[in-house]
């Protein structure tokens, strides 16, 4: 089911004598194609719960209208529309079993969507299929690792089988290894079932891994929408550029002085004619760097990491404007390096540039 945001905005009162209102999300227009994951990326406090609880129908909108399809569900309450909903806290009733827990939601459903037990039984059992859990279904909640409760709520929200699935931050409780296979898990279940599907994170790597387009928010406003990659490849500011990629890219303070980009007082290359002179912050990419004796970049070395395939260059530089460069470059060149300086040539492709008062990208 196609999803359309227009105009919305959600306002919360100030609590408190003086206390500022929230503009938790600010003037969102999208849309969401049918049978896409969406990742709704974003730092902490930024609206993205707010967002979702909006398209649940747990929450109205101070503005705007919200669409399911053709079909305009802005008032419409969050049992009627139809929302798969999975949060942080899976919230599982403890005692009640794994498949009482699954077919729930279909316990009290009325007239013609009425279930008969082995209906619900059935349906239950197909969801426990998708997340694989179907030899737990007698257990109680009690009885199952952090992974397997996840997978019971994902399960609970599949059995209605609904056209839209919302996650919120839902393997933020799992541990490191559960939260890379569960969120695989979950890229196969939304491409088996094709339902459409938000997922919340504040993980840039794991929306980036599954998502077929993300959302990038900041403080209740939306700062660009793309396919992960072309966001990496093209983010429209700084805060963007920073938000994606681990490690983040390296932000050094430069300008654009006679037809050429300068990081400090190393020229790195020429620019085109139009572009305006000033002072620019200049982004790199950790794997932008090209080790290179002669190379315009004159950087004090710090140390090198080896990590197998790759090393991790790490270095300072005057107009450096964080703790240190990282760099990440083939170890097969452990030998070209030694002493306490590295020069650097950059791949120009992965050489971001941005306005410093606006922060704005500029087109180089
Ligand atoms: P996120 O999920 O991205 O961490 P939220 O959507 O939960 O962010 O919150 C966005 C902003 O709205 C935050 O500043 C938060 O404090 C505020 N907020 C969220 N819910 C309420 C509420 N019920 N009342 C007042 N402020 C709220
Ligand atoms: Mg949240």
């Amino acid at each position: 089911m196609k999803i359309l945001l227009e105009n919305v905005t959600k306002i919360f009162p100030g609590r408190g004598k003086g206390a500022k209102e929230v503009r938790a999300v600010d003037n969102f227009n999208f849309e969401i194609p049918d049978g896409k994951l969406i990742g709704l990326l974003g730092p902490s406090g930024c609206g993205k719960s707010t967002t979702l609880n909006l398209l649940s129908g747990l929450l109205q909108p101070t503005e705007g209208k919200i669409f399911f399809g053709e079909d305009e569900v802005t008032n419409l309450p969050a049992e009627h529309r139809g929302v798969g909903l999975v949060f942080q806290n899976y919230a599982l009733y403890p005692h009640l079993t794994v498949l009482q827990n699954i077919t729930f939601p279909l316990e009290n459903l009325k007239g013609d969507a009425k279930l008969t037990k082995e209906e619900r039984v059935k349906r239950a059992t197909e969801a426990a299929k998708l997340v694989q859990i179907e030899n737990l279904m007698d257990r109680k909640p009690g009885e199952l690792s952090g992974g397997q409760q996840q997978r019971v709520a994902i399960a609970r929200a599949l059995v209605k089988m609904t056209k839209v699935l919302l996650l919120d931050e839902p393997l933020s409780n799992l541990d490191a290894r559960l939260r890379l296979q569960t969120r695989e898990e979950i890229r196969r279940i939304q491409k088996e079932t094709g339902i459409t599907t938000i997922f919340v994170t504040h993980d840039q790597e794991e929306a980036m891994s599954i998502s077929d387009m993300i959302v990038v928010m900041k403080d209740g406003l939306v700062h660009q929408i793309g396919k992960p990659q072309e966001v990496y490849d093209n983010p429209t500011n700084l805060f963007v550029a920073k938000f994606l990629g681990t490690p983040p890219i390296n932000v050094f303070a430069g300008k654009i002085e006679d037809g050429a980009l300068y990081v400090g007082e190393d020229k790195l290359f020429d620019v085109s004619v139009d572009v305006k002179p000033g002072d620019v912050y200049v982004g790199i990419r950790p794997e932008g760097f090209v080790l290179q004796a002669d190379g315009p970049l004159h950087c004090s070395l710090s140390r090198v990491e080896v990590m197998g395939r790759d090393m991790s260059v790490v270095a300072g530089h005057p107009a450096f404007l964080d703790a240190s460069i990282r760099a990440i470059i083939a170890s097969e060149n452990l030998a070209e390096i030694s002493g306490d300086a590295v020069n650097f040539d950059v791949k120009p492709g992965k050489v971001l540039v941005f306005d410093k008062e606006t922060e704005e990208r500029i087109l180089i």
